[in-house]
């Protein structure tokens, strides 16, 4: 039997959700800093709910 290859199920960034694969999530690199990847589930988008960078603090729309 292989190996089982585990796959990381991004988190959005506001609501800390597990963003299903096939939904309408965003993810781009921080604005500010950009070592960090953020991820903003559909829900997010559609409230324009903040994020915050966990790397820098950067908070935006
Ligand atoms: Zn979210
Ligand atoms: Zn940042």
């Amino acid at each position: 039997m292989g190996e089982s290859k585990k796959v990381r199920m991004p988190i959005c960034t506001s609501c800390n959700r597990i963003i299903p694969p096939g939904t309408n999530a965003t993810k781009f690199p921080c604005p500010n800093c950009g070592q960090i990847i953020i991820w903003r589930c559909e829900k997010c988008r559609q409230f324009g709910r903040q994020y915050k960078c966990p790397n820098c603090g950067f908070t935006g729309p």
